[in-house]
Parts: C-alpha cells; structure tokens; sequence
C-alpha cells in the first residue's frame, strides 16, 4: 500500500473510535493526555528502561519521577516503578507480597484479604499466583467493614487490600483504622490508589476534612497510583511505590545480556515515554495545577448530582471523588444503558451496586452535563 492509501484507511478506522472531546465518553476513568505531557512521551518514545545502562537519563527520570509521587504520598524515600497501569502495579505489589510470604512461611498457604469492591485485576491476580481470595464484607455504604478484617486474619494472611477511589463508586475505605490493623498484626497492607491517588491528595487541599489514605498511615507497606488516570498522562503509565526497598528488591531477577544486572519489573524491555510524561506533568503542574484540575471535576461532579437529583426518578448516591452512581425507579439499569448508547452516551455499569456510573474526567464539560440531563430526560419521561 502506498502511504496515502495507509493513512486514509487508519483514518477510516479511527472514526470509528469514540473521542474524549465529544464529552461522550462518561464511563471511563482515561482523559484526553495533556499536551505538555504528550511532546515530552513522544520524545522519549524510544528509550528502554529495561535497558538502563543505555539510558542512563531516562532512568534518572525515573528515580526522579519515584521520588516525586513518593514525596505526594507522603513518604521521604520511595522505592518503585512507572508500569504500564494500575493492573501492573497491583501484580508487582502482590508478587512482592507472595515473595516475602513464601521466604517466612515456605510450607503456608497464601491468603489475600480483600473487598468485592476490588478492582477485577485482582481476580486476575488471584489465578495468575494460586492466592486463596478471603472477602471481608462491605458495608451498606459499600466500604470495607472494618469491624470485620481482625476476624479474618489467620497464620495465611498474605497481604490486606484496601481502595483509595473504588472502581465502581469512587469510595475511600477507611484506610487508616485499617493500617492500624495491619500494623498490630504485622502484616503488609496494600492501597489499590489507581484512581484516587491523583485526586485525594489535592482534593485534601480544598475541603476541610482531610482524607488519610497513604504512608501517613504507618501500616500502609505499598501503594498504586495511576497517572494515566487523573494525572493526565497518556496512555500507559501507572506507578507502584513501595514504603520500604526490601519489598522492591524481592523482585529482583539476573538480567545476564543487558548492561544492568537485575531488574526489578514484571515487563522487560519498557519505553521510558511514560515516565518522560508524568515527570513533566509533575513539573508543570505541581501542587496548585492538580489542585485547580481536581477542584474543576470536584465542581462539576456536585453540578451533576445536584442536575440528577432534581429528577423525581432518580436514585443519586452521595459521592466522594469524581465519580457517581444513579439508579432510575422505573427502568432497569441494561435498558438505561442502551438506550444512553442511542443517544450517543457512553456510560458504564457497576455490579455493586447494580447501578449507572458516571466518571467525571476532566474532558467532560458542564454544557455535556446539561446535554446528558435533557436526553436522560427523555428517556425515562
Ligand atoms: N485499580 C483500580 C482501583 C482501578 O479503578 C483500575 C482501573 O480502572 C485498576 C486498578 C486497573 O488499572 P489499569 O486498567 O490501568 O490496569
């Protein structure tokens, strides 16, 4: 094919793809990437972290990038990896998490105790690593029952999971009653912060409650964070931080042919585009940048729960980062959906509760709220 004819037919193809800038997109936790973020990924779309005595810059980014999102979280020194999402993030916290398991308890079977409300990764992770799943109950407002978790710690307790930003609702569990928790019974607690990691920390900078969720809490051992989410870097570009470098170093496998003798990441061969994006959006942006882009989806959220609640019949439930969750009296939440997609609304379904859920990224605009409230208004007239 000649290189028009390529570039025709990838067009052709790509207007089949929904685009953030129609604001239709309302169901997912991925943004239009900022621009500054974008320039700096493309410029360093070759580099290979696998490789780090090639890249030896690169890589100071990385550590550098580390350093930064430690520091946001609220620890001195921080120890881990920009990775290819919250999924990687959330397998290198458990491999790390079974490694320790296994060098003190050879002959144990590893359990992980987690909520339903965890991300689907986690039953990935479950299979992929043989775990045995121990669910502690939620409560009626759909967060870890706390009062339960000591009842289910046994000699095969692996690893305690806990949500900063559910998946489904956007919920914080009670991160800190649960580190205590884990620190009295010395076992590691995981915070699964893909969502809520780029949101909590500037959202405790506007409201008067400040929402503890990280290493402040003493038990907390690790923690994802995923930039390509609220940080606005592109696609892929998650983190995991490790409070201590014993837990990184459990990773550690001989790379024998490269020019650094181990490596401490699931992937291989990685680029360094997403590490060169979330360093620069970290610069450009800092503390007052993300604090403004959070108060801005924080705005809009309240703007839509209040529009949603105005409506006799629906169900809207209070909300805590940018995300929310409606049911209609008189319609199922499938025919909601559907019938959504036909006006060109992109919206998702939560499993628990079985209701619409709305993600207010930052690409989604008041006048597409106004637009969404008249076409749900039709819908359900
Ligand atoms: N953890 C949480 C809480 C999430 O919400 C998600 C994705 O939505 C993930 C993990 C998985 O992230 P990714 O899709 O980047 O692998």
């Amino acid at each position: 094919m000649d290189d028009e004819d390529i570039f025709n037919y990838l067009d052709k193809i790509q207007d089949n793809d929904m685009t953030y800038e129609s604001g239709r997109i309302l169901g997912s936790m991925c943004t239009i990437p900022d621009p500054i973020g974008l320039e700096a990924y493309k410029k360093f779309i070759i580099t290979n972290l696998g490789d780090p005595g090639l890249f030896k810059g690169t890589t100071q980014l990385e550590s550098e990038v580390i350093s930064m999102i430690g520091e946001l979280l609220h620890l001195k020194v921080a120890y881990g990896h920009i990775v290819t999402g919250g999924t990687e993030a959330n397998i290198t916290a458990m491999c790390s998490a079974l490694y320790k398991f296994k060098e003190e308890n050879p002959k144990l079977k590893p359990e992980i105790i987690l909520p339903r409300s965890a991300h689907f990764s986690f039953n990935k992770i479950i299979k992929m690593l043989s775990l045995k799943p121990v669910y502690v109950d939620l409560t009626d407002n759909y967060h870890i029952d706390t009062t339960q978790l000591e009842e289910l710690i046994n000699e095969n307790t692996m690893v305690i999971v806990a949500i900063a930003g559910t998946t489904e609702l956007g919920y914080v569990d009670d991160i800190n009653v649960i580190s205590e928790i884990a620190y009295k019974h010395n076992i590691p607690l995981h915070v699964d912060a893909a969502f809520g990691g780029f949101v909590i920390p500037f959202l405790n900078n506007i409201q008067n409650h400040e929402i503890l969720f990280d290493f402040k809490c003493r038990g907390v051992t690790s923690i994802t964070i995923d930039p390509h989410k609220m940080g606005l870097a592109p696609i892929q570009c998650g983190g995991i931080i490790f409070r201590n470098k014993e837990d990184l170093d459990l990773l550690s496998i001989k790379t024998p042919y490269l020019t650094h003798d181990f490596q401490t990441t699931i992937v291989g061969t990685r680029s360094g585009a997403s590490t060169a994006a979330i360093w620069t959006l970290l610069k450009h942006y800092g503390m007052d940048g993300y604090t403004r882009i959070v108060e801005n989806v924080m705005n809009i959220t309240r703007y839509t729960y209040e529009n949603l609640k105005k409506i006799e019949d629906v169900c809207v439930r209070d909300y805590e980062l940018n995300l929310l969750s409606f049911n209609v009296k008189s319609m199922d939440v499938n025919s909601l959906k559907e019938e959504l997609l036909k006006y060109g609304w992109s919206v998702s379904v939560s499993e628990i509760p079985h209701a619409i859920r709305l993600v207010i990224m930052p690409h989604i605009k008041k006048e597409h709220i106004d637009e969404f409230i008249v076409d749900l208004k039709k819908i359900i007239k």
